[in-house]
């Protein structure tokens, strides 16, 4: 399997404001479910496979905490 894009969250900072979610082009974003220290809902990666490696979550990711690598792991 080549991994295109490998996301990494810090999801102790995600505020969930859903702008990484709304971004995505593949739609592979989404409410984990669960709450974080903060209080918020963060979000996760669905699937890993399907990631583009486009950057466009981290992009917009108003706080930056959204690392993208691309074309590592293949
Ligand atoms: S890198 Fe692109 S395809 Fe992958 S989760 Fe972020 S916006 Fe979606
Ligand atoms: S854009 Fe950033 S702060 Fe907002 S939900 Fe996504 S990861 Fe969390």
């Amino acid at each position: 399997m080549t991994v295109k894009g490998r996301l990494t969250i810090e999801k102790e900072r995600c505020k969930g404001c859903r702008l990484c979610i709304h971004f995505c082009p593949k739609e592979i974003l989404e409410d984990c479910g669960e709450l974080n220290k903060l209080g918020y809902r963060p979000v996760h990666l669905k699937d890993q496979e399907a990631c583009t490696g486009c950057g466009i979550c981290a992009l917009m990711c108003p706080d930056m905490i959204i690392q993208v690598e691309r074309g590592k792991g293949a």
